[in-house]
């Protein structure tokens, strides 16, 4: 047996730091480099608590969500909190969904304004189409 067959791994990186009941070394790669661990032998990370309070990081100075940009920077904090495993995909759920409602609120805020000011959409169209200038009579060449 040569040296190349006891060690297949070694010029790919660390191996794993699993030992067998007959004290092998696990002759596999080192996926996790935080356990030194193969992908056989590592353990799985711990699901996100949904219960942790991320509103320092989600939040910050956006506490009002008055604005859909608002809106659209927690979405974009909510996205990297998702793909960094820390926040569960059933909570993001809920918490774009949510924003969702916020979005829908605001339309709906802005037609009762509009239908308060006695409005609608179509007279706002209306209103702010250029008229033509009437104060000047033609000139006649
Ligand atoms: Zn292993």
């Amino acid at each position: 047996m040569n040296d190349q067959t006891t060690k297949p791994t070694s010029t790919k990186g660390p191996r794993c730091l699993h030992y067998t009941d007959r004290g092998r070394r696990c002759q596999l790669p080192v996926v996790d480099t935080r356990s030194g661990f193969c992908f056989r032998h590592a353990k799985p990370l711990p699901a996100p608590s949904d219960s942790v309070d991320l509103s320092a990081e989600l939040i910050g100075e956006l506490y009002e969500f008055e604005f859909a940009v608002d809106i659209n920077k927690f979405l974009a904090k909510l996205l990297v909190l998702v793909t960094k495993g820390r926040v569960s995909p059933r909570r993001a759920s809920v918490l774009a969904y949510i924003t969702n409602q916020l979005l829908h609120s605001h339309r709906a805020i802005d037609r009762e304004i509009d239908a308060q000011s006695g409005e609608d959409a179509v007279a706002q169209v209306l209103r702010n189409i250029p008229r033509p200038i009437r104060d000047e009579p033609p000139k006649v060449s």
